[in-house]
Order: C-alpha cells, then structure tokens, then sequence
C-alpha cells in the first residue's frame, strides 16, 4: 500500500490508539493531579468501530498500530481487540504500551490473541521510589508482568524509562543491567512538556548529550547503531553489544521523520502529540459514513499536515507546561492519558 504523504513528505504509516483514558497509576510526569475529567463512557469507540477505522487507515498506508492508553490492560476483554487487529495481514506491526501492573494476568493471552510485541514503561528499579512517582504500590506486579510476558513468548520487549534529574536518573546502568536480564531493550525517553505534565521544566529534563556522557563513564564507549528508520529512538551500543535507546523529543526532537498520529479511545484523530485540535471520526462512523467517506476525512488531514510540534516548543525561548491545568479540566483531549504516549 502506498501512503499518503504529508507537507513534508512524512507519509501516514503509524497508527497509536488509546484504548482507555483510565490509568492505575498516577505518574507525577503525566498525571500529578488528585482528579481528573474521564471521557464519557458511551463515547468511547467500540471493538468493530476501531477495527473499522484501522481499515480505513490501512487503505491510506497505515502499516503498524500500537495501542495504549491510559492504561490499555484496563481495557475490558482488550485480547478480543487484540484479535480484530491481528487478523488484519497488512499490519505488519502490532504493538501494545502498557505499565505492566496487569500484565501478569493477560501475557497469555495477549500473545494467544496475536499481538506481537509490548513494551512496557519502567521509571525505577526501586520499589519505594516507585511509589512515590506514580503514588501506587505496585512495583512488583510490574516486574511479573515482565517475567509473565517473556514466559507467554513475547520477544522484541522494550523498557520505556522517563527520565527525570533528581528522580531517576541514578538508574541509567541499572535499567540497561536489569534490561540484559528479562530480556529488553531499554529506551530512556526525555521528560516532555507535553498536556499532562503540569509540573515540568525544563531543569528536570536529562537530555541526550548527559545521558549518554553518564553512561559512557560508567560503560567505556558507546557506539550509535546505523539504521535507517522512523522509529522516536536513537540506538547505541555498549562494547559488550548491548543495544540501548534514547527517545530525544524534548532536546532533539524528531518531527522531520514523524510518521504518527493518534486516534483517542473516543475516536478523535490528532496529528501531533502537542496538537490543540483534532478530527472528530467517531461523530461520522456513529452517523453511517461509510469507508471512503471516512477515508475523506482523514486524506486531506494528512496531506495538509505541517504539525512540527516538539521543534515548535524546542524553539521557545522561556518554555513552561504546555497546557495549564483548568485548560486540561475543560478539555480532556489535549492530555497526554487520553491521547496515548
Ligand atoms: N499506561 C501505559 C504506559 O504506562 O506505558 C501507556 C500510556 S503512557 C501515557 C505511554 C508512555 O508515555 C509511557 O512510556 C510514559 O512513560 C510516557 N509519558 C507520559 N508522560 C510523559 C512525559 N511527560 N514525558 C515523556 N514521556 C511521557
């Protein structure tokens, strides 16, 4: 399938899907608040209706699909999506973000339903320290779910670690040392000013350049992997030939190669994670658009996209949260939990 292209020639061939805006964590990167505005539920998409729309999205060049969250695994019989996705050959990549809490119970079937690779989000190797980042107690379940996964036959696992100065980032070798052990790649990924993260700033960000000047004391020299890709993470090599990632969106954005866009559990189309507006797809599927005028809805959303965001915030002089917190009360979307990282 050719894809289409953007602007910039970016063509449409990533596809990540909230399943649910409901998280069982309260990340102090993405949800610091004590409460929240949920999606209602009736609005949220139906099974048959994403399946609907990844096949409209396929027929525009869409080839991988990753779905996430809020916290997928709290997705209801999510391995019956699973399947609906899976059956689909011209998705060549099916991929689920989870924080693994869950992940102990659905490994199984997960994999029985056919997605094929996970990657899990791990900020901390220490149990106390995890509590106290995403205010719940469930540090072990996590690492089960690990273990779950690589014993259900999941292969390809990645470690997604936020990395935050004063937080976290004492664990640099510690995450690519426990990575070695379950096995999984670890992707350190650059705290972002994205909707969500209401008390960032730029001081706790750790960008690339010190990540790896930290590892590089500590492992002798790091090696960058040659790889043509549009994947968010830079690759490196340890001497001992250990892979590792660094998902460099706050200092040394991406968007020149972005082929993302997500669709939110209640079927809003966004073209950047820092986009303010959205294409509702939820209104006309629910209404009888069929496919190619579904289709026409998202081709020319596509083929006029300029979004460019991370530069556009990298270029900011003074740079403070995104989006203040009663902006986020008075619309949901514009969260990084309903959007989907
Ligand atoms: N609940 C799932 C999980 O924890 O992986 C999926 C959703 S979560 C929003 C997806 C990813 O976004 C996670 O890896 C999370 O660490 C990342 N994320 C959330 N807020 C972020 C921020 N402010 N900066 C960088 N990454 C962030």
């Amino acid at each position: 399938m050719t894809a289409i292209r953007d602007l910039f020639g970016r063509a449409l061939r990533n596809l990540r899907i909230s399943v649910t805006d409901r998280c069982n964590l309260r990340c102090a990167y993405c949800m610091p608040e004590e409460e929240y505005v949920w999606l209602p539920r009736e609005e949220l998409l139906h099974f048959e209706e994403i399946g609907r729309l990844v096949d409209v999205f396929v027929g525009l060049g869409v080839d991988k699909v990753r779905l996430t969250g809020g916290e997928p695994l709290l997705r209801r019989d999510l391995p019956r999506l699973i399947g609906i996705l899976a059956a689909k050959p011209e998705l060549r990549d099916l991929a689920l973000t989870t924080n693994g809490v869950l992940l102990a119970d659905q490994a199984v079937a997960l994999k029985g339903a056919g997605l094929h690779r996970v990657t899990v989000s791990l900020d901390t190797l220490r149990p106390a320290r995890f509590t106290a980042l995403t205010r719940r107690d469930t540090h072990a379940r996590v690492l089960d779910g690990l273990a779950a996964a690589a014993r259900a036959g999941f292969t390809s696992t990645k470690l997604d670690t936020v990395v935050m100065r004063g937080v976290n980032d004492d664990e640099l070798a510690d995450l690519i040392e426990f990575g070695r052990t379950v096995p999984a790649e670890v992707r350190f990924i650059e705290y972002m000013d994205v909707g969500g993260a209401t008390r960032w700033s730029m001081d706790k960000v750790v960008g690339r350049a010190e990540m790896l000047q930290r590892l590089e004391r500590r492992y002798g020299t790091i090696t960058p992997v040659a790889e043509e890709s549009t994947a968010p993470a830079d690759r490196y090599r340890l001497a001992d030939g250990t892979v590792f990632g660094i998902i460099a969106s706050t200092t040394a954005p991406f968007c020149a190669d972005c082929d993302r866009s997500r669709l939110t559990a209640d079927g809003m189309w966004y073209l950047c994670l820092y986009a303010q507006q959205g294409t509702d797809l939820r209104g006309p599927l629910r209404a009888g658009a069929g496919d190619e005028a579904l289709a026409a809805l998202i081709r020319p959303g596509w083929q006029t996209r300029r979004d460019r965001g991370a530069e556009a915030r990298l270029a900011l002089r003074d740079r403070s949260p995104l989006v203040e917190v009663g902006q986020l009360r008075q619309d949901p979307h514009l969260e990084m939990h309903t959007r989907g990282g």
